[in-house]
C-alpha cells in the first residue's frame, strides 16, 4: 500500500512538472543564438493591476514592442493577489511565503525600516546583479513609492526615483535614457491602471482606456531605448503584478485577480512564444538573470519558462525548495479555476 502511494505521488510530481517545462514546441537551436548572457540591458516595465487585459485593450505600442516577442496571457500571480506580495516576488524570485512582503510592511506609512530590513532574507534581483557585476548600472523608477522604500535595497548604488503620476514616471525614464545612462537593469511600476481597476473594475471601458494610456508610456520608453542605441542589447519585459475583479479590487483568489500577462522581447526571444502554463510572475527574476548571464541563485523558485528563448528549453520549477508554496499554490489554483466568471 505504502509503495503504491509513494509511486502515485512520484508520478503526480513528475507529470505535473515535467511536461509543462519541456513542452516547448518549435526549434531549440538557432545558429548564433545564445540567450544566456546575450543582453546588456534588462527593462522590467511593471503595470500595476493590469492582469491579463492588455489583450482586450487598444495597445499599439505593446503590440509593436512584442510583435517578434513572446507573450503569455495565462501567467499567474502569487496566491495573495495584493501588490506588495507580487512586486516582492517579481523582484526576489521567491514566493510571498518566503519574502513575506505586505502592503503594510513595505509602506512608508507602515513599519519602521529595521523591521523591513530584517525581512530581507531574500535579496532582490538588484542585489544578485550587483554581486555578479560590480559595475552594473541599476535604476528603479516608480509611482508607488513603497516599492523603492520597502523592497528595493538602499545600499546597492541603485538610482531610485519616484514620481506622483505615471506620465511623470515615463518622462523621468525617458530623460534618464536620453542623458546617456545605459542601465543593466531598469525596473519601473506604473500605478494608474490599478487605480482605474479599483474605481471602475476590470470589466469597464475606463479600465481598458487606462491600459491604453499606459501603453503610450511604454511606447515612449521603447522609443528612448531605440533612440539611444540600446535596443539590440536589451531584453524588455512587461508584467503586471495582479489583475482586478469585475467590480474592482484584488487581494483574493479569483481568475480575474490571479491571471496576468507577461511579455518578453529581445533578439533571442522566440517569436510567437507563449511560455508554458506554469509561468509565474516571480519568473521575471530568473529571466532577467539568465539574459544577463548570471547563474541562477539556488535559493529561489523562479525559473526560465519553456517556449521563451529560441535556444533554451526552459527549466523545471524547483518546488522542493518551497514545498509549502507548491502545495498552497496548487490547491488554490484549483479553487481559482472554479471562479472563472467572477
Ligand atoms: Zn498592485
Amino acid at each position: 500500500m505504502k509503495k503504491t502511494i509513494a509511486l502515485l505521488l512520484t508520478l503526480l510530481l513528475v507529470f505535473s512538472c515535467v511536461p509543462m517545462a519541456f513542452a516547448a514546441n518549435g526549434s531549440l537551436l538557432n545558429k548564433g543564438d545564445c540567450s544566456y548572457g546575450a543582453y546588456k540591458h534588462v527593462f522590467i516595465l511593471g503595470v500595476d493591476g493590469a492582469g491579463n487585459y492588455f489583450q482586450h485593450a487598444d495597445t499599439p505600442n505593446f503590440d509593436r514592442i512584442f510583435k517578434d516577442g513572446a507573450v503569455t496571457n495565462t501567467a499567474r500571480a502569487e496566491v495573495y493577489t495584493d501588490s506588495a506580495p507580487n512586486w516582492g516576488s517579481i523582484l526576489t524570485g521567491v514566493s510571498n511565503l518566503r519574502n513575506m512582503y505586505t502592503n503594510g510592511n513595505i509602506s512608508p506609512e507602515g513599519d519602521e525600516p529595521p523591521k523591513i530590513q530584517h525581512m530581507r532574507k531574500y535579496p532582490t534581483v538588484y542585489n544578485r546583479i550587483r554581486c555578479a557585476m560590480p559595475d552594473a548600472v541599476l535604476a528603479s523608477f516608480g509611482n508607488w513609492s513603497a516599492i523603492n522604500y520597502g523592497i528595493v535595497e538602499d545600499d546597492l548604488d541603485i538610482y531610485k526615483h519616484n514620481d506622483p503620476t505615471d506620465e511623470e514616471v515615463a518622462k523621468s525614464i525617458v530623460n534618464y535614457l536620453d542623458e546617456g545612462n545605459k542601465p543593466t537593469l531598469l525596473f519601473t511600476q506604473f500605478d494608474s491602471v490599478d487605480h482605474a481597476g479599483h474605481t471602475y473594475g476590470s470589466d469597464s471601458e475606463l479600465y481598458f482606456n487606462q491600459i491604453h494610456v499606459v501603453d503610450e508610456y511604454l511606447g515612449q520608453i521603447y522609443d528612448a531605448i531605440i533612440r539611444n542605441g540600446l535596443l539590440d542589447d536589451s531584453l524588455i519585459i512587461v508584467t503586471p503584478d495582479h489583475g482586478h475583479k469585475a467590480e474592482g479590487g484584488h487581494g483574493r483568489f479569483s481568475m480575474r485577480e490571479s491571471v496576468i500577462t507577461i511579455a518578453v522581447a529581445g533578439k533571442t526571444v522566440k517569436k510567437g512564444g507563449t511560455m508554458d502554463k506554469d509561468t509565474r510572475n516571480r519568473d521575471v527574476t530568473a529571466i532577467a538573470l539568465f539574459a544577463l548571464g548570471i547563474p541562477k541563485p539556488l535559493d529561489i523558485t523562479a525559473r526560465v519558462p519553456a517556449n521563451l528563448f529560441n535556444d533554451y528549453i526552459g527549466e523545471v520549477r524547483p518546488i522542493h525548495r518551497d514545498i509549502l508554496d507548491a502545495i498552497i499554490s496548487g490547491v488554490m489554483w484549483i479553487y481559482t479555476l472554479s471562479t472563472k466568471d467572477e
